[in-house]
């Protein structure tokens, strides 16, 4: 199969939403954006060994790449549209690519979103996703808008994926918590809510303390409180590890793409989401632990360089 019919095969002849005007197969795509409404852009990419371990299913990386991407659209709150994918392949391997592209629609198709172009090119194995959105103007959620007094909240249990990752590490393939690393749910439809609700929000995709750290430092150096007994635990989460290593991972393990968000403390919460903390003008992060006794956070999360 060559290039063009492997495209084609792929990725090509696939349905589009309605506002795309143009798909794969011409030089560029061509897209139709809503009156009114502003672009939001952003990509990522995915290489083995460093994003993924080298042997995840194909189904879950082709799902994951997509994953990451569309976490960043629901933290700025806006609809996930359409997408472009650059795929560097070793070789050609039917079997994989029929497992990625699987993973890679399901969620696509999930979410609305369409993938209107890309390009292959022959290297090691990675992936990069570039993902448009769109929302109305003005009403993007941004990382600057924590205010002093406002209440921080999580879409979710943080820590699974961590735990996940390193059970996949250790040879154990199955389970809830390695499910929540192959295949994290990007909060769509929560950031969708939180538009005109949030003043500040970001995915998690670095660590809890790692990801309100940029919204601290973004909203002009605040301050951050965090109750460690009010994060939210999953079962699995709390059946994998001890107090102390299940703590490290809800807050400084990446991987779990939740929206992490601040918002006036009496406003309600949306459903699913849990007060954790907040934020206060002296900077720095407090830990409260569960007698009242305050810790400084080590280990900030995950940083490339
Ligand atoms: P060009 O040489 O003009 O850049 P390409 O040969 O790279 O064009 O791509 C031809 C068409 O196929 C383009 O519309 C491109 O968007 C699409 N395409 C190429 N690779 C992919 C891919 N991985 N996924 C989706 N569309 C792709
Ligand atoms: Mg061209």
């Amino acid at each position: 199969m060559g290039e063009f019919e492997l495209i084609r095969h792929y990725f090509r002849d696939r349905v589009q939403r309605s506002d795309v005007r143009l798909g794969p197969g011409d030089d560029a795509a061509l897209l139709q954006p809503r009156d009114g409404c502003q672009l939001v852009m952003t990509m990522d990419t995915l290489l083995a060994g460093v994003h993924f371990p080298h042997d995840l299913p194909p189904h879950a990386i082709g799902y994951r790449a997509l994953a990451t991407n569309l976490s960043d659209l629901a933290a700025m709150g806006a609809d996930a549209c359409w997408c472009l994918l650059s795929l560097s392949l070793p070789t050609i391997n039917r079997g994989w690519l029929d497992g990625f592209c699987n993973g890679l629609f399901q969620l696509a198709d999930t979410a609305g979103t369409s993938l209107v172009g890309g390009d292959m090119v022959k290297g090691p194995l990675a992936i990069t996703i570039q993902a448009t959105g769109q929302l109305p103007a003005g009403q993007a959620l941004l990382r600057s808008g924590a205010q002093d007094g406002d209440i921080i909240a999580i879409g979710g249990a943080p820590g699974e994926a961590a735990a996940g990752l390193k059970q996949w590490q250790r040879g154990q393939h199955q389970g809830h918590l390695v499910e929540r690393f192959c295949y994290p749910e990007p909060q769509l439809a929560l950031g969708k809510q939180l538009r005109g609700q949030a003043h500040s929000c970001i995915d998690i995709s670095d660590g809890l303390l790692a990801d309100l750290g940029h919204i601290l430092e973004e909203s002009g150096n605040l301050g951050a409180t965090i109750r460690l007994n009010q994060l939210p635990t999953s079962a699995a989460l709390a059946a994998a590890a001890d107090t102390e290593q299940r703590i490290d991972w809800q807050l400084s393990g990446g991987d779990d793409y939740l929206l992490l968000f601040t918002q006036p403390a009496s406003t309600p919460l949306p459903l699913g989401c849990t007060a954790i903390g907040e934020i206060h003008t002296t900077p720095g992060i407090s830990l409260i632990d569960a007698t009242g006794k305050m810790h400084s956070p080590h280990g900030a999360g995950w940083q490339h360089f």
